[in-house]
């Protein structure tokens, strides 16, 4: 059946969805002003109550009055520690292969460079030209910081037959940060291995979105950010996940002494902890772990699959309205229709994306843009409603159908976008 045949969806219908839906409850964590309609939590999550309260605790008591000993008495050595652990069940990973530490960027530099060395008879990182800018200016990084190494980058669709003898690493993001598409990690990974690869997943617009299972895919080594779809807040630190079968192999690049099996012996010599924290190297930012680990509990009793579900469901919900709404004004859907194909974001596109957010903007609607033409909403399940999906659309035609975006102020360019 096809959305012109089906009756059309109505407002009091999506009210219903989200009076039977189970997450409806954790909105209520978050500090959402009535009226705004928050469609970018895929690139930054919304703040929490909890989350204000966590860390004016930190800074006030463990910090204030608790000083260095806070340490040890407020249990700041054991966060990192902590958070791995309630990362690892949204991860489908033990805790022992997870730590969390700088950003995403600075930890897939460390997992690409401990790949490569851990295949030193093959020369090739390969990746996709999809690819998030900032992975392929790390992987450039790389190939041109080791001896022997080339970067080769093609299209997604010629990655598996790119999968030869010679390549050390294959590095892909599993969710493409414009039109959301899927890559097939099973596959992949599987392929990969086939060929006697190891790969890099980066799951900065995975975790928290769509089901992810490192066990379940075999996984090598894998990256992600923190403060999209798991809330931690601007720059909270990211994760790297490594596979135990791989600790012994895979040797971080940044030596430091959170990295090190014992820090406090202080000895001269380095030697790697055991496990994924041998991926870690200064001393862990205290004030933004606190704020994760708060945010993450959140997920807590939140069944993930239900959330994923959810993602996709409000996706569908959006891509329909569009279709029917929308029609005529030029707007056309550049993500997969397939929601098994598709992660928790949208991408519109139109000529004039720009001034067309920013006047939504303006009607209390935040989504973000991607050049050249792409209008992108991200539907993170834990706070996002089905009505706000349908007040979103209906804003949207507002500004289109009253051209509201073509004004001057609108064309105004910010720096972040
Ligand atoms: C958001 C995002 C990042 C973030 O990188 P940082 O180094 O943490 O800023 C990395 N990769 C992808 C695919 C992303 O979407």
């Amino acid at each position: 059946m096809t959305a012109s045949t089906a009756r059309p969806l109505d407002r009091a219908a999506l009210a219903e969805r989200d009076a039977s839906d189970p997450l409806a409850g954790v909105r209520r964590r978050f500090s959402l002003r009535d009226g705004l309609i928050y469609l970018d939590g895929n690139s930054l999550g919304a703040s929490q109550w909890a989350v204000a309260e966590r860390v004016r605790r930190v800074v006030e008591e463990e910090w204030t009055e608790g000083l260095i000993r806070s340490w040890n008495t407020a249990g700041w050595v054991d966060l990192p520690g902590q958070v791995a652990g309630k990362l690892a069940t949204l991860l489908g990973a033990d805790a022992d292969e997870v730590t969390v530490t700088d950003s995403t960027s600075a930890n897939l530099f460390k997992a690409v460079v401990a790949a490569r060395r851990a295949r030193p008879d093959r020369r090739v990182i390969l990746t996709d030209d999809r690819n998030f800018p900032s992975d392929l200016y790390v992987a450039g990084g790389v190939a041109e910081l080791l001896a022997d190494t080339e970067l080769r980058i093609v299209s997604p669709d010629e990655i598996a037959d790119h999968l030869g003898p010679d390549v050390a690493v294959l590095t892909m993001t599993h969710v493409d940060f414009r039109s959301g598409r899927l890559a097939d990690a099973v596959g992949l990974t599987r392929a990969a291995h086939e060929a006697g690869a190891l790969v890099v997943w980066d799951l900065s617009h995975s975790t928290g979105a769509v089901e992810v299972d490192l066990h379940g895919w075999d996984a090598d080594l894998a990256v992600g950010c923190t403060y999209k779809y798991l809330n931690g807040g601007p720059g909270s630190p990211a994760y790297l996940y490594a596979a135990r079968r791989l600790h012994e192999v895979l040797d971080s690049p940044v030596r430091g002494w959170f990295g090190h099996a014992r820090p406090f012996d202080f000895s001269p010599d380095h030697e790697p902890a055991p496990d994924a924290t041998r991926f870690l190297n200064g001393t862990a930012p205290v004030l933004s772990l606190a704020a994760l680990d708060e945010s993450l509990d959140a997920w807590s009793g939140v069944d993930v699959a239900t959330a994923t579900a959810k993602a996709r469901a409000l996706g569908d919900t959006f891509i329909r309205l569009v279709d029917e709404r929308l029609d005529g004004y030029g707007v056309e859907v550049a993500s997969p229709r397939d929601p098994e194909q598709r992660g928790a974001q949208v991408l519109l596109t139109h000529d004039e994306a720009y001034p067309i957010m920013q006047a939504l903007i303006a009607e209390d609607v935040i989504g973000d843009v991607r050049p050249p033409r792409g209008l992108r909403f991200g539907f993170a399940p834990l706070y996002v409603r089905y009505v706000d999906v349908w007040d979103a659309v209906e804003r949207l035609r507002i500004v289109l159908d009253e051209a509201r975006w073509d004004r001057p102020e609108h064309r105004h360019r910010a720096t972040v976008i």
